[in-house]
């Protein structure tokens, strides 16, 4: 993870620009749960990185603005998650849901990207490349996908982002909260390098 944080501030150092950054906490609220595996249920996951996700950015660098749209374990409609880019989409850069997959055993890959156009599978590739780089097992088999989901549908450079599947070793691995701090840092990291690419 140092070398992780020395390449960020290689990259701060070169930069002045001060993107926004969306982050949506896939599901929530007891109408919809998400992926519900022995009593453990998606929505708080999700929730639980969004909220690390933007204090990893924030520690690094407090000029970005990072506006979580899911704030508490509530529900929320796709089409409200969509309003509210829409409505601030003038002042943002980027759109990030995150979403835990199911432990189905035909699924192969660990974490999974969708996307929808060409800018944001850079988007991907930033944030996968950091995931390769920290070695972690647990994230060994990554994948972009193309797919046309409801909350991609925005005007921003956007990614939905299975972190991996919902199976006991990743609940167990994920339950330990320096293992959600590097989750969170990476994909802060590959914000920032989608930025600096950009
Ligand atoms: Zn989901």
């Amino acid at each position: 993870m140092l070398r992780i944080i020395s390449i960020l501030f290689l990259i701060t150092a070169c930069s002045s620009y001060k993107p926004t950054i969306f982050i949506d906490a896939g599901h929530g609220g007891p109408e919809d749960p998400g992926i519900v595996i022995k009593g453990e249920k998606e929505a708080p996951i999700n929730l639980m990185l969004a909220k690390k996700i933007k204090n990893s950015i924030l520690n690094l660098e407090k000029g970005y603005n990072v506006e979580l749209i899911r704030k508490t374990n509530s529900f929320i409609s796709l089409q409200e998650r969509i309003q509210v880019v829409s409505e601030k989409y003038k002042s943002g850069d980027i759109f990030i849901s995150i979403h835990q997959n199911a432990a189905r055993t035909d699924i192969k890959n660990n974490i999974i990207i969708f996307t929808k156009n060409k800018e944001d599978v850079k988007l991907a590739d930033a944030i996968l490349w950091l995931f390769k780089y920290s070695k972690l097992q647990i994230f060994k088999n990554r994948e972009i996908k193309q797919a046309n989901f409801y909350v991609l549908n925005n005007p921003l450079p956007s990614v939905l982002i299975e972190v991996n599947r919902m199976n006991k070793g990743y609940r167990d691995w994920i339950s330990i909260e320096t293992n959600q701090e590097k989750v969170a840092d990476i994909i802060a990291v590959g914000i920032y390098v989608y930025f600096y690419n950009r």
